[in-house]
């Protein structure tokens, strides 16, 4: 599996901001290595027209677990597949602490996901407190039991420290490097994106960290110039 350079781009941009990103990403030349960007929903159209004829993954934040009917503001994945949509980020932690979703929701998620054909992205991490009480292996190891419960399908795995998410404190390539390869003792072989503060300056180190495959990038994504570095990065390592 080659590595993979995710954007996340949350609930940023104006349409036309949208529009001059994506048009930037689709002009970037890599090699090697998988590009994606996750704008938020009504972007997705915009974001689709400006990607047609390069090789940059359309992603989505979200998903909804059922496929049509009464769910006042959800999006589902045969909407997201229409819309050409292949990949999606499934339990960020913004989602689990902001909008308080369950593990539950998340297997849910990932179920619906991988039924229509999208490739999830399973986004796991511990607190700060958990962490200092030595808990973030536990925490990532529910995460994981829970959101995979009866998952069978091809999907990746972010692990994204939710003290390293938007705060300009990443992890170390060491604390990184720990608890991918935790997660592939337990998954076998999966690919494992690192997500939380990656900027091109970072890149190089984490990227080189044994069971780094990737990034999911938050506020680096938004600039087609730090998202463009980061890439460069992860080619440079091979
Ligand atoms: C994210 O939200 O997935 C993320 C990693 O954000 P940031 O890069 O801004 O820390």
């Amino acid at each position: 599996m080659p590595k993979f350079v995710a954007g996340n781009w949350k609930m940023n941009l104006g349409p036309a901001e949208a529009r001059l990103l994506a048009k930037a990403v689709a002009s970037m030349e890599f090699k090697g290595v998988e590009v994606g960007v996750a704008p938020p929903f009504p972007y997705i159209p915009i974001v689709a027209g400006e990607l047609v004829g390069s090789e940059v993954l359309l992603g989505a934040q979200n998903l909804f677990w059922e496929d049509w009917g009464a769910y006042t503001g959800e999006v589902s994945a045969p909407m997201l597949r229409e819309l050409g949509v292949q990949f999606v980020i499934v339990g960020h932690s913004e989602r689990r602490h902001i909008m308080g979703e369950s593990d539950e929701v998340v297997n849910k998620k990932l179920k619906k996901a991988i039924e229509h054909g999208l490739r999830p992205i399973l986004c796991v991490g511990e607190t700060l407190p958990e962490r200092e009480a030595g808990k973030a292996k536990d925490v990532v190891a529910r995460q994981l039991e829970e959101g995979l419960k009866g998952v069978v399908g091809e999907f990746d795995v972010a692990y994204e420290p939710v003290w390293a998410i938007g705060t300009g404190r990443n992890a170390t390539p060491e604390q990184a490097s720990e608890m991918h390869l935790f997660i592939k003792e337990r998954l076998g072989n999966v690919r494992v994106l690192y997500g939380g503060s990656v900027k091109p300056e970072n890149a190089g180190e984490l990227i080189r960290a044994e069971g780094v495959d990737g990034f999911l990038v938050g506020g680096a994504s938004l600039k087609p110039e730090s998202f463009w570095g980061i890439i460069e990065k992860v080619m440079e390592a091979g």
